[in-house]
C-alpha cells in the first residue's frame, strides 16, 4: 500500500517533472482514496478506461494523455462531466505525465519504442530534447523498417519514401511528433518515425530524402504508461494492470 500524495511524490522525481514546459498539468490531476493498492496504467484517460480501470479494482489511474490541456474552456459538461463523475463517485486517483512521460531515458515511451526496434537513444534532438537518434545494428532498408514496426505496434504505417539511402541514423518520436520532422532532417536522420503525419511532412520527406513512417499516435505511446507504472508498482509492493483500449489514430 502506498499514500497518493507519496506516489505522486515519487513520480515527480522519477520522471523530472519539473524539467518540462507541458501542455497540461503533470502529477495527480483528479484526487481519490488515499490509499493505493492497485494502480492500473492505460495511454488516455478516456471514459472507457476509466470504467475499464474502476471494474478492474483501481484505486489509481496512471496515464499519458490525461484530461487537462492548455485551450480547454473549463467547463466540467459532456465528456469531461462524464469522465470526472466516474472518477470522483469512485474515489479513483488519476496521474497524468505527458512530456515526462515521452522523454524518460528508460521508461519513457520515446526509449520504450527505441528498445523494441533495437535502438538505443544515442542523441537527442529538437524541442526540449524529446526527439531520439539511434543507429541499427545494421544498416536497414526502409521496407525492412517498415517490416519492423508494423510487427512491434501490431499495424501497418504510413510510409513516404525518401531518396532509398540505407537507413543508417533512425530519429524517432512517439505520438504526434509530426512538427520535429525537420529537425530530424537536421539532426542527420535517414528516417523518422512518430505517431502522426500531417499534409507538409509528406513533400519534407520527397524533397529532402529523409523516409516519414507514421505509426499511430496511439501505437507508438501504449510502452511508456506501463512500464512507469510496473516499475512504481514493484518499488512500492502494490498490484499493477496495464489496460490498453484501441484506438485506431
Ligand atoms: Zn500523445
Amino acid at each position: 500500500m502506498i499514500h497518493r500524495d507519496e506516489m505522486d511524490t515519487y513520480l515527480k522525481g522519477l520522471l523530472a517533472v519539473d524539467r518540462f514546459r507541458d501542455y497540461g498539468p503533470n502529477g495527480l490531476q483528479v484526487e481519490g482514496k488515499p490509499e493505493v493498492r492497485t494502480l492500473v496504467s492505460g495511454v488516455t484517460a478516456s471514459l472507457a478506461l476509466i470504467e475499464a480501470a474502476i471494474d478492474a479494482g483501481a484505486d489509481a489511474i496512471l496515464v499519458h494523455h490525461g484530461l487537462f490541456w492548455r485551450g480547454q474552456d473549463g467547463r466540467v459538461v459532456g465528456w469531461m462531466k462524464k469522465r470526472l463523475h466516474r472518477l470522483l463517485a469512485a474515489d479513483v486517483n488519476l496521474y497524468a505525465y505527458h512530456l515526462p512521460l515521452d522523454a524518460h531515458a528508460e521508461l519513457g515511451n520515446n526509449a520504450q519504442l527505441g528498445h523494441r526496434l533495437g535502438l538505443n537513444i544515442e542523441s537527442r534532438f529538437g524541442e526540449q530534447d524529446l526527439g531520439c537518434l539511434g543507429t541499427p545494428a545494421q544498416p536497414l532498408t526502409l521496407a525492412a523498417l517498415s517490416t519492423l514496426l508494423q510487427a512491434r505496434l501490431s499495424r501497418s504505417p504510413v510510409v513516404v519514401e525518401g531518396d532509398g539511402r540505407p537507413i543508417r541514423r533512425v530519429a524517432w518520436c512517439t505520438g504526434g511528433a509530426q512538427g520535429y520532422f525537420e529537425a530530424a532532417i537536421a539532426a542527420g536522420a535517414d528516417a523518422f518515425v512518430t505517431g502522426e503525419i500531417s499534409e507538409p511532412q509528406a513533400h519534407y520527406a520527397r524533397e529532402t530524402g529523409v523516409a516519414y513512417l507514421a505509426c499511430g499516435h496511439h501505437a507508438t505511446e501504449r510502452f511508456g504508461a506501463p512500464a512507469v507504472a510496473a516499475h512504481v508498482a514493484s518499488h512500492f509492493g502494490i498490484e499493477h494492470r496495464f489496460i490498453d483500449v484501441d484506438n485506431p489514430a
